[in-house]
């Protein structure tokens, strides 16, 4: 950000590492947009990696009230994060992450729950969303659903009025769906600026997840909070370098 930021900065902290997925299921090998694929057994691989390489996986809220309030957290901190809300996340990714006793976090984009994932270059044809069913159902302490705006825009390129909608229609419409406060947010396709983010804090959220790089730590503020993400790519030497290695920042917008 080129303006300081009047937003208050991180705690000092053991470095924790918030994991992006996207997709997590059996897919023949991706042409493009690697980064939103995972397959399921490589999933499963890493999820059982990080128990036996000692990290805890904690919440999103558990990592906001050590980085902005009064809790702590252990060394080897991740959390995992999962955009867009896919089913593929409800039948792939759920059963393995109860399996293990992980919490996630979950974006849903609020207009789209039970439709495919129109904003994705293909349609989205073989990427459908979780249903509002669904999303009431897993929901829960462990399961954390945070929004990913109503309809899936690039919020920089949107009119004021249409992008302050996105941002607050989309916590309103999953509180009321779920019956619980929606505290955090995520911006779709990482895009964001100065006007965007200081909107969604004026919306009420306690935090926001970019696509900027690097250890939760590093945020400048808790609504610019970097991730790292996964790739298909990431055999079990990769995602343990993604870990440990990469926590310094590398800001993709902003
Ligand atoms: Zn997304």
């Amino acid at each position: 950000m080129s303006h300081p930021s009047p937003l208050p900065s991180p705690n000092p902290a053991p470095p924790i590492s918030i994991l992006m997925y996207h997709q997590v299921g059996n897919f023949p090998a991706p042409a493009s947009h690697r980064a939103c694929y995972c397959r399921q057994s490589r999933f499963r691989a890493q999820m059982a990696w990080l128990r036996y390489a000692g990290f805890r996986v904690i919440s999103l809220r558990q990592a906001y009230a050590a980085l902005f309030g009064a809790g702590t957290v252990p060394a080897r901190s991740v959390v995992l994060s999962f955009d867009d809300g896919y089913a593929s996340f409800a039948d792939n990714a759920y059963p393995i992450l109860r399996e293990f006793g992980y919490p996630a976090v979950v974006f849903a984009v609020s207009g789209l729950l039970g439709q495919p994932a129109r904003f994705l270059a293909d349609g989205g044809v073989r990427a459908p969303l979780m249903s509002a069913a669904t999303l009431r159902e897993l929901a829960s302490d462990q399961i954390e659903i945070g929004s990913h705006t109503v309809n899936h825009r690039r919020l920089t390129r949107l009119p004021p009025e249409a992008r302050r909608a996105e941002i607050g229609d989309s916590k309103k419409a999953l509180e009321d769906l779920l019956g619980r406060a929606v505290d955090f947010f995520c911006y779709p396709s990482g895009d964001y600026d100065a006007i965007v983010r200081d909107e969604v804090a004026a919306a009420g959220y306690q935090a926001a997840l970019t696509c900027s790089r690097g250890a939760a730590n590093t945020a400048p503020n808790a609504f610019e909070i970097p991730r790292k993400a996964i790739s298909w790519g990431d055999n079990l030497a990769g995602f343990f370098w993604k870990l440990l290695v990469k926590n310094r920042r590398k800001d993709r917008y902003g």
